[in-house]
């Protein structure tokens, strides 16, 4: 199957240039080929939406409205093929992808209540007879380019609230699960967008650089690894653009002594192995502060014990790594762990998978004795690796998250309030969950992380999408009532 980009409200034609493999992770077989853009095919995409925007910007908040709600109930109908989709190229199992899609439609949903959202302030008399009120206006033509571990939920992120702002968009989405993206493209057509507000490029660095550098586009959202976002927001706002870029995560939950350990080991299986690892919002290292180490780990693996690691179309509850490459990159981690002297209490490489031999494995794994100079601790794995460090104190543990690179999620697992209070206070990250292991804010308030987990200062969706995807402009106005101020060169005060 050939994958092509989307231009102009309709699949590409043309003759594929550069070209991609795409894999099915759960059996290693090849499932399609998708074009790789050059700087000519990113061009053309812009100048279609380019076009497309000398309507869409003057379309009445009524028109864009309507569209939104036809979008959603597409989606809505359709989720199952959308998480039919992101399995066969991601790997999550079928009911992570609904969840994937759930929270999509969560921010469609939030993005028709866009009349609302856009609605500025109005002041009388600001002088005498003199008005002063303010608008938020599109931007022009934005880019979104995302990572491969929500192939759905990560361009919703941001392409319902660009379009419902009046912005058009050009979505470079991960060249190793690119389907989804075409689907969202086609849908939005359907529920009445015009032709070119929403386009669709596939590729690689080349298309990247090409969006950056692009005169005509004005944004850049972009999800993905650290180093890839401080580099497109370098090279980004270098070009004069206004960018977001989120980056990778390392997570810690803390588990006080008080916690109730159930909940907690629940936790971190959940929030450590729900997706292979392969989410930013995972939990990737337990601090468990004495003397509740023993208890937790020995609850942690009882529970890691009856996972089923296989083919997310069998009723599994991991699935397997997103391409061959990620597999032997997790899994030299996996060695260096051990070789560094952590305890391997659960190996992810002794599994055996409920599935076809060629798809990428690997079990849960889970490291006891980790220290803060090994790299399962200090880098990010995104695989279904959880590390446990033993501390002394809560100070301590603070200390050690607060010391971390990353600041997206973190957790802490206490039954005392105040502790809790103290922590969400004291910590430097941008998302916290207090006996929550994944804190993903709603649609309605933003995600972002802090540190080296997001370059720029605005978070995605909620309050903050509006305000990314529109630029502010403050009106003062004065219609003749007969009282002429006459010539006065003074700076304006209020009379
Ligand atoms: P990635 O950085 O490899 O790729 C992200 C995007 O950048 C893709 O579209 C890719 O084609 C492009 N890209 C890759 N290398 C590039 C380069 N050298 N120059 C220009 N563009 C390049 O990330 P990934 O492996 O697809 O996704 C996993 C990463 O994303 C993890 O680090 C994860 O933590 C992060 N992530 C972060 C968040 C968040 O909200 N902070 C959310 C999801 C994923």
């Amino acid at each position: 199957m050939r994958i092509t980009h989307f231009v102009d409200g309709k699949p590409w034609t043309g003759e594929p240039g550069r070209t991609g493999e795409v894999y099915d992770p759960a059996t290693g077989t090849v499932s399609g080929h998708v074009d790789l853009a050059s700087a000519a095919d990113v061009d053309t995409a812009v100048a279609a939406a380019v076009r497309a925007g000398r309507e869409w910007r003057d379309a009445s908040l009524a028109r864009r409205t309507s569209v939104l709600f036809a979008f959603r109930e597409i989606v809505n109908a359709r989720r199952d093929e959308l998480a039919a989709t992101i399995t066969a190229e991601h790997g999550k199992v079928l009911s992570d992808a609904a969840g994937e899609v759930q929270r999509g439609l969560e921010i469609i949903e939030y993005a028709c209540g866009i009349p609302s959202l856009l609605a500025g302030g109005h002041s009388e008399n600001v002088s005498t007879g003199v008005d002063s009120y303010t608008l938020r206006q599109p931007l022009g033509v934005v880019a979104v380019i995302s990572p491969f571990n929500f192939p759905a939920m990560v361009p919703l992120w941001f392409v319902p609230i660009a379009v419902a702002c009046g912005n058009t968009v050009v979505l470079k989405p991960s060249e190793k699960d690119p389907s989804s993206a075409g689907l969202l493209a086609a849908w939005f057509g359907e529920a009445g967008l015009p032709d070119g507000v929403f386009n669709v490029v596939h590729g690689d660095k080349e298309a990247v650089d090409a969006l950056l550098d692009h005169r005509d586009v004005k944004s850049v959202s972009f999800v993905g690894s650290t180093p890839v976002a401080r580099y497109v927001y370098e090279r980004g706002t270098a070009a004069g653009k206004r960018v977001q870029a989120l980056g990778g995560a390392k997570n810690h939950m803390v588990v006080l002594p008080d916690a109730d350990l159930d909940l907690a080991a629940d936790a971190a299986v959940n929030a450590g192995f729900g997706s292979a690892g392969e989410r930013c919002m995972a939990i990737s290292v337990v601090v468990a502060v004495e003397p509740v180490a023993d208890a937790l780990v020995e609850r942690i693996a009882a529970r890691i014990d009856g996972l089923r690691t296989g083919d997310g179309r069998r009723g599994c509850d991991m699935g397997p790594l997103v391409t061959a490459a990620h597999l032997a990159r997790v899994t030299s981690y996996v060695e260096a762990g051990a070789a560094a002297g952590a305890k391997a209490v659960v190996d992810g490489r002794e599994v055996v998978a409920d599935g076809e031999a060629g798809g990428y494995w690997l079990g849960p794994t889970l490291f006891d004795h980790v220290t803060p100079d090994m790299s399962i601790y200090t880098d990010e794995i995104f695989g279904p690796v959880l590390s446990v460090v033993r501390v002394a104190s809560y100070d301590e543990a603070l200390a050690l998250v607060n010391a971390c690179e990353y600041g997206n999620g973190t957790a802490i697992f206490t039954n005392d309030g105040g502790a809790a209070r103290r922590y969400q206070h004291e910590v430097e990250v941008g998302m916290v969950g207090v006996n929550v292991p994944i804190p993903v804010p709603m649609a309605y308030y933003s995600f972002g992380g802090w540190k080296s987990s997001l370059f720029g200062d605005t978070h995605a969706h909620g309050r903050e999408g509006v305000h990314f995807f529109t630029r502010g402009k403050v009106v003062t106005s004065r219609w003749l009532d007969p009282s002429h101020g006459g010539i006065n060169l003074g700076f304006p005060t209020q009379t």
